[in-house]
């Protein structure tokens, strides 16, 4: 059976309302149609010349005609309404049983009741992107507005957008489906109808990022979600945490606060290579007497205990760690001029939240760092004006 006949079907069967309306849509036409010819037979007037009699008649036959098409447009118009208000509100389930050699699966829909109803109070910050087959954060979803994003729960799934007033969140701009958790707190607005409540433009907690920025825009999949395809991919995200590209700085910060079990499981991308948190970050102390050349910099986060030193108008950051350069090892070091620039800016904020720190991790992601031009050192960078290719330090 066609999907779009079956998913009719199965709301059909699901919309008491609907079913009601044509039902009595038939039996108003059906009984309409019968009075009118039963009028029309039965009138007899006096004395009238016959083909005034059969005008007559045929007239109330027309009217009663235009009635009963009246009264089946209209109720078939409601029958309408009510298929398209309940046609998301119902679960999906596949069950699957069998052997390995032969599989069945039972397809069972249940309609949603609503039931004690969670309104949200705070920004919606997360849906699901059909085109990326992934839950996304808002903030991730703006870099790519041309994708399609749904609400995430099963009874809902109505199409959202991501903006940005204040902070980053997905708006509906129907609405979601009386029962959803997404729908807003309404309040008494003018006049007879409601309106959504304002909400407090509450910051969610930072989400793990789970790759390295910049989000990057993907071709779509540039074709419309059935319902049954929306289901089956809110069903498969449900214990999914969303995607979210970080910058250098939060991803260090996700990966600090992150108890150690835990940095296995969650997954890092990083240049479209799947890591995960432990993966992707190396600590230089385990480098031993490698040449340069395979740190690795620019395909994984380095890091690893460093000095910060004031000399000479200047901060140095010096790596703990030397790396083999022929017969002699040499630091990593960035040389940072003290002429108000960000990386500047950004030690003495450092230096300041931290005063008495005497040691630091230095983290470093881009390209390998070079021999300076005495051959005293390795040279990183200190441009750090890209967010995701720079180096970060810490107090440790
Ligand atoms: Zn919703």
């Amino acid at each position: 059976m066609p999907e779009a006949l079956e998913e009719f079907l199965v709301v059909l069967a699901y919309s008491t309302k609907t079913q009601l309306a044509v039902m009595f849509g038939l039996a108003f036409f059906t009984g309409t149609l019968t009075a009118g010819d039963y009028f029309a037979s039965h009138l007899e007037l006096h004395d009238p010349p016959a083909p005034l009699n059969e005008m007559f008649r045929e007239k109330i036959a027309h009217r009663y005609d235009k009635a009963a098409w009246a009264t089946l447009g209209s109720f078939f118009l409601l029958a309408a309404k009510c298929y398209k208000r309940d046609k998301n509100g119902y679960f999906d389930f596949n069950i699957y049983f069998g052997n390995s050699c032969q599989r069945h699966e039972i397809r069972i829909l249940i309609k949603a009741q609503p039931r004690n109803r969670r309104m949200r109070t705070e920004l919606m910050t997360e849906a699901i992107c059909w085109d990326l087959s992934s839950k996304i954060t808002a903030e991730y979803a703006l870099a790519n507005k041309d994708f399609g994003y749904f609400c995430p729960h099963p009874i809902c799934l109505q199409e959202v957008r991501p903006k940005k007033i204040r902070n980053a969140h997905f708006f509906a701009p129907g609405n979601h489906v009386a029962s959803c958790p997404n729908e807003p707190e309404k309040v008494e607005g003018k006049g007879t109808g409601t309106t959504p409540a304002k909400r407090e433009s509450i910051v969610p907690p930072p989400a793990i990022p789970t790759e390295l920025g910049p989000a990057k825009s993907r071709i779509g999949k540039k074709r419309k979600p059935t319902i049954k395809e929306l289901l089956a991919l809110a069903n498969s995200l449900q214990a999914m945490p969303p995607v979210c590209a970080g910058t250098l700085q939060e991803v260090v910060s996700a990966w600090l606060q992150m108890p150690e079990e835990q940095r296995p499981t969650k997954r890092l991308r990083i240049n479209n290579a799947e890591l995960s948190y432990e993966s992707a970050l190396y600590c230089l102390r385990y480098f031993g007497d490698n040449p340069i050349e395979q740190l690795s910099s620019d395909t994984r986060i380095v890091y690893g205990a460093a000095r910060l030193d004031i000399k000479d108008d200047c901060y140095w950051i010096k790596s703990v760690k030397a790396i083999t350069a022929g017969e002699r090892k040499l630091n990593l070091v960035i040389r940072v001029t003290r002429n108000n620039s960000l990386a500047d800016q950004y030690i003495a904020n450092l230096l300041a939240a931290s005063p008495i720190s005497t040691s630091f991790t230095l983290f470093y992601f881009g390209d390998l760092p070079k021999l300076s031009r005495s051959g005293k050192s390795y040279v990183v960078s200190d441009d750090i004006s890209d967010d995701y290719r720079r180096f970060v330090v810490v107090s440790a």
